[in-house]
């Protein structure tokens, strides 16, 4: 018989856990509660109130979602406070799970924590290669903590803590603020708001030219359920699409335009900074579990996102 099982999800409220409250709740399981959690729960930068948290609810099992996040032009000019956070936060939800006992926890990691200069693509075993991307050295560094913390949790205790890393991510429910956001929200916010005053240029920061691998956060969510009650390595797993769905930033811009049916000019405003050039990432470790996981298209999941902020800009988080 299955034990019953109480599944905790720091970072509830963010677009990765809406996606996984989504899909969890859209799915009869069984022996199964969830309880998704936000910093209104605890601060999980304070480690009292991290273990409170934990005395609450019980979990047996934990997806560590909470994180300080934002995008290129929030890391730029806040490495300290992403450095200092994600640490805290870490090594807390960490330190909480081993005192309760918990049988795994799948903490969440990020393909821009790869080393900066590098061979492509990246993958799993090249975490610790060599320096991040110097404008998100903070969150890289401190991410990069939850994989060493992983193994010397096992190797000590013997805990099941693993890691996934994901590639960007874009959905229902993102930041769409546009000092922190990362680009699809600040675009697809930015374009809204032209659109909404019948103007006609449409402003991307950068030249247009990095590129990058998106996952829509629907997909990620069938993954991590995945990874929690399948997946049994204590190695990381990248969650990435395939090499060959990576887009330049141009690409993303002009697919949300057509999301949103619009005829305008795109102006890229090259004074801004373009950030990494590429993390090309390889889901080869992905596919040679799951040969047959079908990933929603980019130009659906960007039409799904697009209509979602269409009916919800005005509670979204802008
Ligand atoms: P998000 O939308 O910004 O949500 C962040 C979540 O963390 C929110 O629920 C927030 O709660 C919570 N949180 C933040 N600080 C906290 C604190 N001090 N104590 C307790 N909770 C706190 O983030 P996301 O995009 O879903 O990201 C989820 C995970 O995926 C993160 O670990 C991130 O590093 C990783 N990731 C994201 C991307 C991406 O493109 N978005 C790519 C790769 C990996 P409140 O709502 O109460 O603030
Ligand atoms: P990254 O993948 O960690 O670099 O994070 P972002 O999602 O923030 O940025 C990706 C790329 O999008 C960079 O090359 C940015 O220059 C570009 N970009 C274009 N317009 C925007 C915008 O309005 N906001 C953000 N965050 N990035 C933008």
């Amino acid at each position: 018989m299955d034990e019953s099982k109480t599944i905790l999800v720091t970072g509830g409220t963010g677009l990765v856990g809406e996606a996984i409250k989504q899909l969890v709740t859209s799915q009869k399981r069984t022996n199964e509660k969830w309880v998704f959690v936000s910093s209104k729960d605890a601060n999980l930068c304070d480690l009292d109130q991290t273990r409170e948290l934990f005395k609450k609810h019980k979990p047996t099992h934990v997806i560590h979602l909470a994180a300080k996040v934002g995008g290129l032009f929030d890391n730029m000019s806040n490495n300290l406070d992403f450095l200092k956070d994600n640490l805290h936060i870490n090594d807390n939800v960490l330190q909480a799970s081993y005192e309760n006992g918990v049988k795994k926890v799948v903490s969440c990691l990020s393909t821009c924590i790869f080393p900066d200069k590098t061979s492509y693509p990246i993958d799993e075993t090249m975490v610790h290669n060599g320096p991040p991307h110097n404008s998100n050295f903070g969150y890289s560094h401190a991410k990069r903590m939850v994989d060493v913390m992983n193994k010397a949790y096992h190797e000590k205790y013997g805990c099941q803590f693993t890691s996934v890393i994901p590639c960007n991510v874009f959905g229902p429910h993102d930041n769409y603020n546009l000092k922190s956001g990362h680009v699809i929200p600040a675009l697809i916010r930015k374009f809204f708001d032209v659109i909404q005053t019948g103007g006609t240029q449409f402003t991307v920061y950068g030249s247009g030219k990095p590129l990058r691998q998106f996952i829509y956060s629907k997909d990620l969510a069938k993954l991590f359920v995945w990874v929690l009650f399948e997946y049994n390595e204590i190695e990381p797993i990248i969650l990435a699409v395939d090499e060959s769905d990576e887009v330049t930033i141009k690409q993303v811009a002009e697919e949300i335009l057509k999301a949103y049916n619009y005829k305008g000019e795109l102006i890229f405003d090259t004074s801004k900074a373009d950030g990494q050039y590429k993390k090309t990432a390889s889901n080869s470790k992905l596919r040679k579990y799951l040969p047959d996981f079908e990933f929603t298209s980019f130009d659906s999941a960007v039409k799904d996102s697009v209509e979602w902020y269409q009916k919800n800009h005005a509670t979204a988080r802008n």
